[in-house]
C-alpha cells in the first residue's frame, strides 16, 4: 500500500456528560451513503461546544449586561460586580497565589502575546519545538532572543534538555514556555519538574494550559508555574475570552498591551502640549477598551461547572474512553498513533493517528460524510512537532487557521497573506 498519508485526525474524547451537553446527541447529519446518523463531534481539542449550563448562565445575565467600570447605573454596577467576581472564580480555579493577577484576554494566543510584549528587556525565552504555534511564535515575533529546544522523547529528557540549555545561558531574565498537554499527542508534560528546573536557574515558566485545563486540575501554586494561559472555547465556554494569570511584577512593569481607556488611571496634557498617561497597576493595565464581560462570565461559569463535575470523575471517564479508542486503533494494522513519549505516557483524551495509504483530509472527510464523525485533520498548528513525529511526511502542506484565499479579506481588497506563515 502506498504511503500517501500526511497527518492525522485528532479526536478529543473528553465529555462532561453524555449525551453531549449542547449537541445533546440529537444533531443528525445526512450521510453520502444514504440516511441520517447522529453526529459525533470528536474535535473538541480544537473547540469544545459550550455546556448547556454555561449558555443558561449567559442567557440569564444577557438581558442585564451593561458597561464595566464605567458608571453608577444599576446595570453597570451589576456588570462590574459580575466581571470582578468572574476574575475571582478564575483565580480560584487556577490556584492563584496571593498577589497574582488574572487578566482577561481573547484566547491563549492573545495571552501569550501579551506576556511576550510584557517581558523585561533582554529576556531570553526557552521553548521546545513541539509547542503549538501560539506558544512557539510570539516570543521571537515580539523581539526576544529565543532558544528552541529539540523534541524530547521522554518527560525526563525534557527536563534534562531544559536544564542544560538554562545552564549554558548567559545571565539575565529568562522565561520558559511549555505546554501542559499537547494538542497533537495529548501527552502530559512534566510541568512541575520543568518549573523547578527553571527556578533553579533563575528563570520563570509560563504554562500553556489550552489543552490541559479542560482535562486536569491546573493549579499555579501546585504546579509551581509563574503564569498560565488558557482559552474559554476549549473549556466548554463560547469563543472570545481567554485568561493570562500569574505573577504581577512583570505585568505591572510592562507598557500596557493596548493603550486606551480602562488601562489608564489619569491622562493629562503636558507642558509641551503632548499627553501623558498614568496607567493602572492592576490587571486593568492590560485590559484597555470595554471588556468582554459576557465572555469572562462564561469562562467563570465553565470553571464552576468543571469544578463541580469533579476532575476525578472526568479523568476516570476520559481514561475509559481513551483506552477504548486506543484498543480499537491498535487492532487496525494500517493505523499509527502519534506519540513522543511512548505508550506508557500520561495522556489526556487527545489522540492523533495516521492511516497508511490515506491522505488525512480525505480520511476526515470520509469519516464525516459516511459515519457522521467530526475529527480535525491537518498540521494542528504545530508544524515543527509534526516534522519531529513524521519526518518528511510532516512537511506536507496543511492548514492552520483560515486557508489562503479565505484570510479575512473582503472581495476586491488586496490579498494579505504572509508567505512565510503559509507552510
Ligand atoms: N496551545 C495549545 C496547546 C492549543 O491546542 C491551542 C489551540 O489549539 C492554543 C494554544 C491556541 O489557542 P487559541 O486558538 O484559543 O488561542
Amino acid at each position: 500500500m502506498s504511503a500517501t498519508t500526511t497527518f492525522a485526525p485528532v479526536c478529543t474524547l473528553s465529555r462532561i456528560d453524555e449525551p453531549l451537553p449542547v449537541l445533546g446527541g440529537d444533531v443528525h447529519v445526512p450521510l453520502v451513503t444514504g440516511g441520517e446518523t447522529p453526529y459525533a463531534a470528536l474535535d473538541y481539542a480544537a473547540s469544545a461546544p459550550a455546556l448547556q449550563r454555561v449558555w443558561d448562565d449567559v442567557a440569564a445575565y444577557a438581558p442585564y449586561y451593561g458597561s464595566v467600570h464605567r458608571g453608577a447605573g444599576h446595570l453597570s454596577q451589576l456588570s462590574t460586580e459580575l466581571f470582578e467576581q468572574s476574575r475571582q472564580t478564575v483565580a480560584e480555579f487556577l490556584g492563584c497565589r496571593e498577589g497574582d493577577q488574572v487578566v482577561f484576554t481573547r484566547s491563549t494566543t492573545d495571552s501569550l502575546n501579551l506576556l511576550a510584549a510584557a517581558l523585561p528587556p533582554g529576556t531570553r525565552v526557552f521553548v521546545f519545538e513541539t509547542e503549538h504555534h501560539a506558544a512557539l511564535l510570539p516570543w521571537q515575533a515580539r523581539g526576544s532572543d529565543v532558544t528552541y529546544l529539540d523534541a524530547p522523547r521522554s518527560p525526563e529528557q525534557a527536563v534534562a534538555t531544559l536544564e542544560s540549555a538554562l545552564h549554558a545561558a548567559p545571565s539575565g531574565p529568562k522565561l520558559v514556555c511549555v505546554t501542559g498537554a499537547s494538542n497533537v499527542t495529548g501527552e502530559v508534560w512534566p510541568v512541575r519538574e520543568l518549573a523547578r528546573a527553571a527556578h533553579r536557574h533563575g528563570a520563570r515558566l509560563v504554562l500553556d494550559a489550552a489543552q490541559l485545563a479542560p482535562h486536569r486540575p491546573v493549579s499555579l501554586s501546585e504546579l509551581e508555574a509563574d503564569w498560565v494561559a488558557f482559552s474559554g472555547h476549549k473549556l466548554y465556554a463560547p469563543f472570545g475570552a481567554g485568561v493570562l494569570a500569574g505573577r504581577a511584577d512583570w505585568l505591572r512593569a510592562a507598557e500596557p498591551y493596548l493603550a486606551g481607556g480602562g488601562a489608564s488611571r489619569r491622562v493629562s496634557r503636558t507642558a509641551d502640549g503632548t499627553v501623558e498617561a498614568e496607567w493602572h497597576t492592576t490587571a486593568a493595565r492590560h485590559e484597555a477598551g470595554s471588556p468582554n464581560v459576557i465572555g469572562a462570565y462564561a469562562v467563570a461559569s465553565a470553571c464552576r461547572a468543571l469544578t463541580e463535575a469533579g476532575f476525578d470523575r472526568l479523568v476516570a471517564r476520559e481514561e475509559e474512553l481513551l483506552a477504548r479508542l486506543r484498543k480499537g486503533l491498535a487492532e487496525l494494522p494500517e493505523v499509527r498513533v502519534l506519540s513522543l513519549f511512548g505508550e506508557e505516557a500520561d495522556q489526556v483524551g487527545v489522540v492523533s493517528f495516521v492511516v497508511e495509504g490515506w491522505n488525512s483530509s480525505h480520511f476526515a472527510a470520509a469519516l464525516s460524510a459516511e459515519y457522521g464523525i467530526g475529527v480535525r485533520d491537518g498540521l494542528f498548528c504545530a508544524h515543527p512537532l509534526l516534522r519531529a513525529l513524521l519526518g518528511q511526511q510532516g512537511d506536507a502542506p496543511g492548514e492552520c487557521g483560515a486557508p489562503d484565499g479565505a484570510s479575512g479579506e473582503l472581495p476586491g481588497s488586496s490579498a494579505g497573506v504572509t508567505p512565510t506563515l503559509n507552510a
